[in-house]
């Protein structure tokens, strides 16, 4: 081991011989790594060891300052928001929160409008001056009739009509996946909503914050108790047979843990282009998305995000790839039918309990992520207690944790 031989040995110490070795290894840093460490540390009082391939912990969450000083999100932009309070008050224990509502806008026609799509999308692109009542029946004139919805263009041509479907999604989803907008789930576009009013946010839930000091810090605090040991630079396969431990909740790519025995579970992968600029400000909003030029899918600038005051200014360009890390699942039948065989194996697999968005080829939000793994942690306990009251250790532990995120 060359960079992470310190935390491997402080590691190996910490499994005294005639000790209890680890209760837990788990693996990833991540939302649901992190989240059940916490958990099982703080609340079980069990001892925990995660294991992060990545040379820090936050996962695709994980951000930092570039040598500009400015806060930035290697794995591009990060906004947090969620509808439950219970999350959001779980959430707030390892960090204060500054209130931020993100904007974006779309570079269509020469002009950049709203996304999604709204009243002033409308008036601006087509020089109308329409109120939201004729708005609805704008879309009403302009929908177009579709029997079943079952793939992405029939979710945005039977709401806003063909033109602005050309304009605005197809060839956004065609860069963005590599496929056009007929052959994917209807689930793809269905995330993203119209307006009949000026409401200009992207997103409309109940919480909407940035962590006041970033991610990073707030996963430092999550992660800050004496019963929790972390080994960065290490794949879990390394150390699995050499460290002593009870349960594993794993939280990397589920196909990888069984060894690609059906195949690879396809993925879409991003390539991010940091570039910080010697200007205060680069674009009006947080996120400007080109659907129809440029090989990249959207420009973010981090200071809107973050509210650093800087005099420069840093952005990050998103090309959508084939090949490269698993950032997004791709939402096709086959594929679904694919991860339900990982996933059959995946409950026989007694002693790990499988956690997160590679885990359970789910697009999950972090607040979703956070939710399954605190559903998770619920189930262990239950059967922490039920061990207890039984009279004995409670593991080897079944899986717990592939249920549809809940608080
Ligand atoms: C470009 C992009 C933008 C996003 N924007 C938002 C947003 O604005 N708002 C939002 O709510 N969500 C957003 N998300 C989703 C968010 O990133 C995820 O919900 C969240 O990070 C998932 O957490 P996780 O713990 O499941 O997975 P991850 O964060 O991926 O963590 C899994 C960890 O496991 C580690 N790992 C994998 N295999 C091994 C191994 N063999 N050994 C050791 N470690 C291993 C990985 O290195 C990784 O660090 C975005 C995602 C992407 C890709």
């Amino acid at each position: 081991m060359d960079k992470g031989s310190e935390s491997f040995k402080s590691a190996v110490s910490a499994t005294v011989p005639g000790q209890r070795g680890f209760d837990y290894l788990i693996v990833g840093a991540g939302f649901a790594g992190s989240v059940l460490a916490e958990r099982l540390a703080r609340e079980l009082g069990q001892r925990v060891l995660v294991v992060e391939k990545r040379r820090h912990i936050g996962g695709n969450a994980y951000d930092r300052y570039n040598d500009d000083g400015i806060l930035i999100h290697p794995y591009g932009p990060h906004i947090f928001h969620t509808n439950s309070a219970d999350i959001f008050d779980y959430l707030s224990r390892f960090t204060q929160w500054r209130p931020y509502q993100h904007r974006v806008l779309a570079s269509v026609d020469g002009q950049e409008v709203p996304i999604p799509i709204n009243l002033d999308t409308v008036n601006r692109l087509y020089g109308l001056n329409l109120t939201s009542f004729e708005m609805e029946k704008f879309f009403e004139s302009v929908a177009e009739k579709v029997e079943s919805v079952t793939t992405s263009e029939d979710v945005v041509v039977s709401k806003v009509g063909r033109e602005l479907y050309n304009k605005f999604f197809r060839g956004y989803t065609r860069k963005q996946w590599g496929l056009d907008p007929s052959e994917l789930d209807a689930s793809v576009t269905a995330r993203v909503p119209t307006r009949t009013n000026r409401d200009d946010r992207y997103f409309t839930d109940t919480f909407q914050a940035m962590p006041l000091h970033g991610y990073t810090r707030m996963f430092e605090a999550m992660l800050d108790h004496p019963n929790i040991k972390v080994m960065l630079n290490t794949d879990y396969r390394d150390i699995v047979d050499v460290l002593p431990w009870k349960h594993m909740i794993y939280s990397g790519p589920v196909d990888a843990f069984f060894n690609f025995q059906y195949g690879k579970l396809p993925y879409r992968s991003l390539e991010f282009r940091h570039e910080t600029v010697p200007q205060e400000q680069f674009q009006p909003v947080g996120t400007v998305n080109y659907p129809n030029d440029y090989g990249y899918t959207r420009i973010s600038e981090f200071k809107h995000i973050t509210g650093q005051v800087h005099p420069k200014t840093s952005v990050v360009y998103e090309y959508p790839r084939a090949e490269g890390d698993p950032y997004y699942p791709v939402p096709r039948p086959e594929n679904a039918e694919l991860y339900r065989k990982y996933e059959a194996l995946a409950d026989a697999t007694e002693n790990v309990t499988f956690v997160g968005r590679l885990a359970t080829y789910k697009y999950y939000n972090m607040d979703q992520v956070v939710g399954q793994a605190l559903a998770a942690f619920k189930r262990l306990m239950q059967r922490h207690a039920d061990a207890a009251q039984a009279g004995r250790d409670a593991s080897p532990l079944a899986a717990a944790g592939r249920t549809p995120a809940q608080a």
